[in-house]
């Protein structure tokens, strides 16, 4: 071949081409024209390799390069002050921060990949390494600015714990398995307990309402979906004091009420059991309070502490005698159910819409203080100044004490269930509030479950990082990989940023042994081929079951195969061959099960144990065989240094691999 020809088939110049054929090994003389064809495909060959480690050094070189550059920007900043991030900044607030214009920054963001534009949000992550490649030093938000953040409704209340409390409104959820008969249940108490008010009347489904009976009130809350609900437990616990459990009686405890006792033991709540569809021939209530009983919580008629009321939400029976039930509770444990009516205004948003002609409504819980018309708010990043305060009967009301659902107008923006209301008293803290708040939510959508690190410490860890085109999507791909758990494989996120997967996540998973996932995202070229080279895995989703599955694939691989003992079968001894320190050759008959060469086993004498040995080999009619099964008469070399006798019974045991548990 000619070797232009091949140049130009290597992409390279016919100069170039022949200074490298020496260094790749070939000897094809300085000024030759021609190659030999079988050269010329080895040449082709190589040169490809040849091509990739090229771009390897020079990358090393880039970071190399970068990293002094860094170090030598650091030592020129290092006399400022660190930058302190949050875990997410807006692009405008970064550049505030740094005293950069926008522009610069957002065209450090583009150098890494990351298209972002000046109010969308980057994680700390993605910040930090902006900022240092800008030169500066990094720190996370100080302690001191995190304590302001981390303010929630139970910290606020909890400052004033000490202060005047007095019996609030007791609040009510209902918890149970799916069609076990919540909504029926609630709908049920509200239809024969409520009153319509002459304003505006109950028409259809709501998530919050009073009942009055024995002139005492009882709010009653239908806490959202399970999603909601876990928001607001990690806003600060959960808005109820007491949890009715309902259990279909003709069905029992199913997955999703083991579920709700978790969450009513984890969040303290008082509890009591509503044994529902009593009305059903197939229902049985004596093995709900049986399976109850297996649980530890046994009924108080069977001689345990819970209370459980059996009822038919669809008839009506029982439901007097569960409200009585509520109240005689509210009597009981009247030191739990308190609230200060003076202090800090806080609630909870049960339910929230738009309202064409009123604008954004609310239903909010108020758990502590009294709301009054006028209030300044503060709701998640929105506020407003409520107009109108309503109870959700539709009585207009001036005033709502702890424990009392009421719908709000006045709100700027819709906000959604489980935010929380704060009432502001002082109009110039309302900025600084909100600002503060947008760092608390977008914290929470970021958070790492601590849970994790605190568990037992011989679990696998399988470290992932993870780049994502847009918050959103991280965010969803972060809560569907928290959701997975098994007890040996603990996941950690060594990583998390936005925009395409660059050569530092690679360094990022190399050191930690991780693995890099990508979601709706590109892997850039440079981190591609150093992910080959140092042999990273790297992957790119567009669905997230899929990422997901890979991850349990990844999970799966990492379990260790368990061991288990069992027992294989007993020997009797009947004759001594021969006996040694640590070795005898005894004649015996299987009397059980089977006895296999390597099987480890405990001599018995007089049902008693007395030592420990192997067996080393088993003969029959001279002849070695790989086990002896029951009724058989053998030879057998015992390992070990007990003096074994006629009679002694050898049980021997064998390790077997047991099925893996695996994530599915
Ligand atoms: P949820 O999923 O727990 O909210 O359950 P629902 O309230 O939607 O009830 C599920 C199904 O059970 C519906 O068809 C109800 O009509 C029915 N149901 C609820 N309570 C009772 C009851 O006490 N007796 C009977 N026979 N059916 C009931």
């Amino acid at each position: 071949m000619n070797i232009t020809e091949l140049a130009r088939k290597l992409k390279t110049s016919t100069q170039e081409l022949r200074e490298k054929i020496p260094q790749l090994g070939f000897d094809v003389g300085e000024k030759a024209i021609q190659v030999d064809d079988k050269i010329a495909e080895k040449i082709i060959q190589v040169w490809k390799d040849y091509q990739e480690q090229e771009k390897l050094k020079s990358i090393s070189q880039k970071i190399e390069i970068q990293d002094q550059l860094k170090e030598k920007k650091a030592e020129a900043k290092a006399d400022q002050p660190p930058v302190s991030l949050p875990k997410v900044i807006t692009v405008n607030d970064l550049a505030d921060r740094l005293n950069l214009s926008v522009v610069k920054v957002i065209s450090e963001l583009m150098r890494n990949g990351i298209m972002a534009t000046i109010n969308d949000n980057i994680d700390f992550e993605t910040a930090a390494i902006i900022v240092e490649d800008l030169g500066f030093r990094v720190t996370e938000q100080s302690l001191e600015e995190k304590k302001i953040r981390k303010i929630n409704a139970k910290d606020l209340i909890a400052q004033h714990l000490d202060q005047n409390l007095s019996s609030k409104t007791p609040v009510v959820t209902i918890m149970g398995h799916i069609d076990h008969g919540k909504t029926t249940l609630l709908d049920a108490i509200r239809k024969t307990h409520v009153t319509q008010s002459e304003q505006g009347g109950i028409t259809q489904h709501i998530s919050a309402y009073q009942v009055e009976k024995k002139n005492k009130l009882i709010t009653f809350i239908d806490t959202p979906g399970h999603a909601a609900f876990k928001k607001m437990r990690s806003r600060g616990g959960t808005i109820a004091d007491i949890a009715i459990l309902i259990v279909a009686a003709e069905e029992g405890l199913k997955p999703q009420t083991m579920e709700s006792i978790k969450i009513i033991q984890e969040e303290n709540l008082m509890m009591l059991v509503a044994i529902n569809k009593v009305d059903k021939p197939e229902a049985n209530v004596d093995q709900v309070k049986k399976q109850l009983s297996e649980i530890n919580l046994t009924p108080e008629d069977w001689g345990g502490k819970t209370i459980c009321v059996p009822i038919s939400a669809k008839t009506g029976q029982g439901i007097d005698d569960l409200l009585d039930m509520i109240l005689l509770i509210v009597d009981m444990e009247k030191e739990k159910i308190m609230a200060d009516p003076n202090g800090p205004v806080l609630g909870t948003i049960i339910e929230a819409h738009l309202d064409k002609n009123e604008g954004p409504q609310a239903i909010v819980l108020i758990q502590s203080g009294t709301l009054k018309k006028n209030d300044i708010v503060l709701v998640n990043q929105g506020s407003g100044k409520i107009k109108s305060l309503k109870l959700t009967n539709g009585q207009e009301i001036e005033q709502a004490l702890p424990g009392t659902p009421v719908k709000i107008l006045g709100l700027k923006n819709t906000p959604q269930a489980g935010d929380i209301l704060e009432k502001i008293d002082d109009k110039k803290d309302l900025k600084k509030r909100k600002k503060i708040k947008q760092q608390e939510t977008f914290e929470q959508i970021l958070s790492i479950k601590n849970k994790t690190t605190e568990e037992s410490s011989d679990r696998i860890n399988l470290n992932l990082v993870l780049k994502a085109d847009v918050m959103g999507s991280l965010e969803a791909v972060e809560e569907a990989i928290n959701k997975l758990e098994h007890p040996k494989i603990k996941i950690n996120i060594i990583k998390r940023g936005l925009g395409q997967i660059n050569e530092t996540d690679i360094l990022r998973a190399e050191v930690k042994h991780g693995h890099v996932f990508g979601f709706n995202t590109q892997i850039s070229t440079s981190a591609d081929l150093l992910a080959k080279n140092k042999n990273i895995p790297v992957k790119n989703f567009g669905i997230i079951y899929e990422l997901i599955d890979e991850i349990k694939d990844c999970m799966n691989k990492l379990i260790q195969p368990e061991f288990k003992t069992i027992e294989t079968g007993q020997l009797k001894v009947l004759k001594i061959f021969r006996q040694e320190a640590k070795q005898t050759i005894l004649g015996g008959q299987v009397v059980s099960g089977k006895i296999e060469k390597g099987n480890r086993c405990l001599i018995l004498r007089d049902q008693k144990e007395i030592g420990l040995g192997k067996v080393s080999k088993i003969q029959k009619s001279q002849q070695d065989i790989p086990q002896a099964n029951a009724g058989e008469e053998c030879g057998l070399q015992f390992e070990g240094k007990t003096q074994i006798q006629p009679d002694d019974i050898l049980r021997a045991f064998k390790e077997v691999e047991q099925e893996k548990n695996t994530i599915q």
